[in-house]
């Protein structure tokens, strides 16, 4: 008997997971990623409001409890309760902001206008990450049109400000104590494949000091430029022989650079920032910045009159979870039932909020969304319309499955 009341249990909730799937509406979700993309919220150079008060309006609807969290500067995240308030709890992340637009005459159509070309949904924010977004708001609502309410609780976070590492975001969140779910999915668009690590990056300042000189006697000075040039020369020797087995190997790029001060003088000081992406397992800054050192050093050798100095802008940790959770097969098996076939595990190229849930509140956490990355922050950029269904379907499965219904 207990083999079939267990067996019975288990049907029952297959056939929950499958009447939220079948309930999301297509024309809904196209609707919800629509207002989102009309509503701009460009970081830098605007705020998240418009976006944050479409969202609170489409949840407010849901019968979502909500709360707006505000950074020190004012930017808002949309916090949002739907469920029990009991456990298990479950969180899902989405960024409001999006890169800026950049020059209209490069898109086909506005970028906040919305317009769908071919079955993609095209505007700023499509896929990174106003599509994922609907997809999500979607899938709340399908549960609630299929007579279904949670046993526990589903967190909403539509948080400010990812784009620009999630100072006024996520951080805030997990700042206010609001990061403590059982597990979290993060709906950055990863294809709908399940990325369980990403990389992080190390910003480094590189300056080359030299001597000035007239332009006409450069044998008496030092050219700071040319100095850098033979630095930035040899920069792939900075880079571990590491590879992680989702995310790859570390990289470098040479990303701005400064020098000089006039057509007829040489240079006495340049400077690059150079971007170093790291891996999971590079944890150490200083391990980090010790081969740019070495480099110098060699340079040295050569050259005496050679002088860089190295310092750290910015370090920003990469962050890996365990395919083990209940939460990666959970979302897995609701892929594979959507999609036709379980996505791959894979790693996450960008950086993420996962990591504020990983590595800081230490939750079970996977990044799967509908869109390509490759189209983030493009001109031009789009979603396929059937992609965000897919996923709004697979969403109601993961809600439904982590969180029982009642
Ligand atoms: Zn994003």
């Amino acid at each position: 008997m207990v083999g079939e009341d267990a067996a019975g249990l288990a049907s029952a909730a297959d056939a929950a997971a499958d009447a939220a799937a079948e309930a999301v509406d297509p024309d809904e979700v196209l609707r919800h990623a629509r207002a989102l993309i009309a509503a701009r919220s460009e970081n830098p150079g605007g705020t998240e409001d418009e976006a944050a008060e479409v969202a609170s309006g489409i949840l407010t609807d849901l019968g979502a409890e909500i709360r707006f969290v505000r950074s020190e500067a004012g930017r808002p995240s949309v916090v949002a309760r739907i469920g029990s308030g009991e456990r298990p709890r479950l969180a899902w992340n989405g960024h409001l902001d999006t890169v800026p637009a950049g020059d209209p005459s490069t898109w086909s159509s506005g970028p906040f206008e919305g317009a769908v070309v071919d079955g993609r949904l095209v505007g700023r924010g499509a896929c990174d990450m106003k599509g994922p977004i609907a997809a999500a708001l979607a899938a709340v609502a399908a549960v609630g049109r299929a007579g279904l309410s949670f046993a526990g609780t589903l967190d909403l976070h539509l948080v400010a400000d990812e784009e620009l590492a999630g100072t006024h975001g996520t951080r805030v969140l997990r700042d206010e104590g609001l990061l403590d779910q059982d597990a979290a999915i993060v709906g950055e668009p990863s294809e709908m494949e399940i990325a369980l690590a990403e990389r992080g990056g190390a910003w480094v300042t590189a300056v080359a000091h030299g001597k000035a000189a007239h332009g006409s006697q450069p044998h008496l000075g030092v050219n700071a430029i040319l100095t850098m040039s033979r630095f930035l020369l040899r920069l792939q020797e900075v880079l571990p022989d590491r590879v992680h087995a989702l995310v790859g190997s570390p990289t470098v790029n040479v990303a701005l650079v400064t020098g000089g001060s006039a057509p007829n003088v040489v240079p006495e000081r340049c400077q690059v920032d150079i971007d170093r992406r790291i891996v999971p397992g590079e944890e150490d800054p200083e391990e980090v910045l010790a081969p740019f050192r070495r480099l110098v050093e060699d340079l040295v050798v050569e050259r005496p009159d050679t002088h860089i100095e190295i310092s750290l802008r910015e370090w920003t940790e990469a962050a890996e979870t365990t395919g083990d959770s209940a939460i990666a097969s959970l979302v897995r098996d609701a892929i594979a039932a959507e999609a036709g076939a379980p996505p791959p595990f894979v790693g996450f190229t960008g950086i993420t909020d996962a990591r504020y849930y990983i590595n800081d509140a230490h939750i079970p956490t996977v990044i799967a969304g509908p869109g390509s990355l490759s189209l983030a922050h493009t001109a031009n950029e789009s979603i396929g319309v059937d992609e965000m269904v897919t996923a709004a379907r697979a969403y109601a499965r993961i809600f439904v499955g982590f969180l029982g219904t009642r």
